[in-house]
């Protein structure tokens, strides 16, 4: 039996600090200090399709994977928690490479702020790259969606992470981007880069590279030597000055 096709409008658009793939955790909540936030769209951006929200902590995302929806998808992929060796099936996986390219993220509501018809919701912990289109909004609940007990196949427990250093001209740069009211740069880059952003391939053969990743309006480069990530610059990214 097939069914008809189905479409759906955005209700919101993310803005997240990640501009390109590279450098985003693979799940949410794994950098809790990345902020963001979801700009609700009319005719969802009146404050009374939020009302009550304000009193949860958390919120499930559903949302469209635009930057990749375009490429398909196999019925096997190859999950980093497996070294980027061993297949599973498409839906044994939370890859971004679906057939219908759905993601699903569980992220923490900091505030929601609703003025001159704008209904703006503050959100932190995500996993989103900036601008993807937001299918839904749901509140989260901890008696139902919290399984103490589940069994969680080939992903146990969270990814172990690297120890991370920074040269002294990078740990002063984050200070004087924290002095000039840029946030806690340092522990925004510690969080993101201890969760190992580099493919799995590149993890396995030990690749002696040098790696840019775009945070904000930043440029972090950085290196790794085993289990040791050396943040080796952080600066304003050229790329993103000619946005
Ligand atoms: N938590 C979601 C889920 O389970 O459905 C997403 C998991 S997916 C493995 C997370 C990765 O998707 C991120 O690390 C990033 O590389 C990618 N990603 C995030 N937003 C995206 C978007 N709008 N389009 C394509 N890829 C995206």
């Amino acid at each position: 039996m097939r069914t008809n096709p189905v479409s759906f409008t955005p209700i919101g658009i993310v803005h997240s600090p990640f501009r390109e793939k590279f450098g985003i955790p693979r799940q949410p909540g794994l950098a809790p200090q990345i902020t963001g936030s979801i700009e609700l769209l009319p005719p969802c951006n009146h404050a009374d399709c939020v009302r009550g929200l304000e009193a949860f902590s958390h919120i499930w995302v559903l949302f469209l994977f635009h930057d990749t929806a375009d490429k398909g998808w196999r019925p096997t992929v190859r999950p980093p928690r497996l070294g980027g060796k061993r297949k599973v099936g498409v839906f044994a996986s939370r890859s971004n490479f679906r057939p219908n390219p759905i993601g699903q993220s569980v992220v923490r509501l900091d505030g929601i702020d609703s003025e001159n018809g704008n209904t703006i919701l503050r959100i932190s912990g995500h996993d989103l790259l900036d601008h993807t289109p937001v299918l839904d909004i749901k509140p989260y609940l901890g008696y139902s969606d919290c399984i103490p007990d589940s069994r969680d196949g080939y992903a146990q427990s969270a990814p172990s992470t690297l120890a991370i250093r920074f040269l002294p001209a990078a740990l002063d740069q984050c200070r004087r981007l924290a002095e000039s009211g840029h946030g806690d740069v340092e522990a925004m880059i510690r969080a993101l880069l201890a969760q190992d952003p580099r493919p799995a391939y590149h993890q396995r053969r030990r690749l002696d590279k040098r790696y840019g990743m775009k945070l904000g309006e930043l440029e972090v480069t950085f290196e790794v030597a085993g289990n040791e990530l050396l943040v080796t610059g952080v600066s304003p990214s050229v790329a993103n000055d000619k946005r």
